[in-house]
């Protein structure tokens, strides 16, 4: 099990036990609280922001 908590603010926690999972679970926080990078609104595109979201995964996968 990962336990994350959201790349963009650090406020909300997951835990899942895959990447696809992990995103799944954060979409609601996301539309809540971080309307402007569902919405495409933001500097960073999509794949900029998958490629942080891995990382971040990765980074704790290792730590476990
Ligand atoms: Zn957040």
């Amino acid at each position: 099990m990962v336990r994350m908590a959201c790349i963009d603010c650090g406020q909300a926690h997951f835990e899942a036990d895959t990447l696809r999972e992990m995103l799944t679970l954060m979409m609601p926080h996301y539309f809540d609280a971080h309307q402007d990078i569902m919405s495409g609104q933001a500097d960073e595109d999509r794949e900029a922001w998958m490629g942080r979201f891995t990382s971040a995964f990765n980074a704790c996968l290792e730590d476990d």
